[in-house]
């Protein structure tokens, strides 16, 4: 028997790159092999010298097709073997190696919005829902709009296999969160990328009340006024942060030495989502506090009380690359920490 690979990679759209996928038919026994595509078509390379390769980065059982088929997330790389350079899980992957003996953990909060057409999930065709207050962890069909389609995404990134640890509704109706982690860069960004394509991927199946199928924006602001937006807080510990409450201080310091690096890099639009209001701080002021959802960085409760732990960088966007975010997170805290 012949089993399908459907075969995953980030594309080179800016300024928010895009996932693409195709599908291969192979041998049984055979592994998934280097493979790949059109780079015109995908922003990735001009027409006359248009190979791209697709290096297998993590296989997984595919929860969709289900049987022996698997989703293959890969790396794109030039011809001659190196990385394409709109790859950035090779610098995640550099900089997780460089400070491996810290060992970096991270816990991504993906935030999404559902659209029906043009309008948020639930949404009235004219004017807009109650005021946000009662929708955040909601119950009721007055509340809570596809909630088929996220505990339908949330099996399956458990059949796939992927660590994903959570999902909740958010304050904004149609908006929701699944988290993964805690686990290591570069793997957290691979296992982000194949959620967010599974996400994506059942979505199609599922239709409004309108009969229109469902899609999933990851837009930091999709709707503009008093809605709040959508972020992907990247929570994440080093060894020495799990042990003692100084370095996660000093960790947050050193993310108040880099903020505006770490802003440019945190997705496109983050001026409209970090407003100071829906609970973000500016994009142009660093802070860090214990508890409070109004910093650019938290320091949970729980860490002060026991001492030692984990920090939440809430800054990034719903749409950004979390093989960057990661990966910047590693070279300023463990950076830092290495002077
Ligand atoms: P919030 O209260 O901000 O909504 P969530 O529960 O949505 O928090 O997400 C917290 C995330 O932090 C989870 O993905 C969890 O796995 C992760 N996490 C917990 N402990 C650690 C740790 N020591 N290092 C990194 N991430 C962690
Ligand atoms: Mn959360
Ligand atoms: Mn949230
Ligand atoms: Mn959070």
């Amino acid at each position: 028997m012949s089993y399908i690979a459907e075969y995953i990679w980030v594309d080179g759209t800016k300024p928010t790159a895009k996932l693409r996928s195709k599908a291969r038919i192979l041998d049984d026994g055979a592994e998934a092999p280097i493979w790949g595509f059109d780079g015109s078509s995908t922003n990735q390379a001009p027409g006359d010298a248009s190979d791209v390769v697709l290096k297998p980065v993590l296989v997984v059982p595919d929860p969709i097709r289900g049987g022996d088929n698997v989703l293959v997330m890969t790396e794109t790389l030039l011809t001659d073997m190196t990385p394409h350079p709109t790859n950035t899980r090779a610098g995640c992957a550099a900089a997780a190696e460089k400070y491996g003996k810290f060992d970096t953990w991270f816990g991504l909060e993906q935030e999404y919005t559902f659209f029906e057409g043009l309008k948020p999930l639930g949404w009235p065709d004219n004017g807009f829902p109650a005021p946000q207050g009662g929708y955040y962890c909601g119950v009721g069909a007055d509340e809570i709009f596809g909630r088929p389609i996220v505990d339908t995404h949330m099996q399956a990134c458990i059949d796939a296999g992927l660590h994903i640890s959570g999902i909740n509704a958010e304050v904004m109706p149609g908006q929701w969160e699944f988290q993964i982690g805690p686990v290591t860069a570069p793997r957290v960004a691979d296992e982000l990328w194949l959620a967010r394509w599974l996400l994506y991927r059942i979505a199609e199946d599922f239709t409004g009340d309108s009969g229109v199928a469902v899609s999933v924006k990851l837009a930091p602001k999709p709707v503009p006024g008093d809605w709040n937006g959508a972020g992907c807080h990247t929570n994440f510990s080093t060894k020495q942060m799990r042990g003692s409450f100084d370095a996660c201080i000093a960790a947050a310091e050193a993310l108040g030495t880099k903020h505006d690096l770490h802003i440019k890099n945190y997705g496109a639009g983050i001026e409209n989502r970090l407003t100071g209001a829906h609970e973000t701080a500016r994009y142009d002021k660093f802070s860090y506090g214990v508890s409070n959802r109004g910093a650019s960085v938290r320091i949970p409760w729980q860490v002060e009380k026991d001492g030692k732990g984990y920090i939440e960088d809430r800054r990034p966007n719903a749409n950004c690359d979390p093989y960057t975010v990661t990966r910047l997170i590693i070279e300023t805290v463990c950076g830092a920490a290495s002077k």
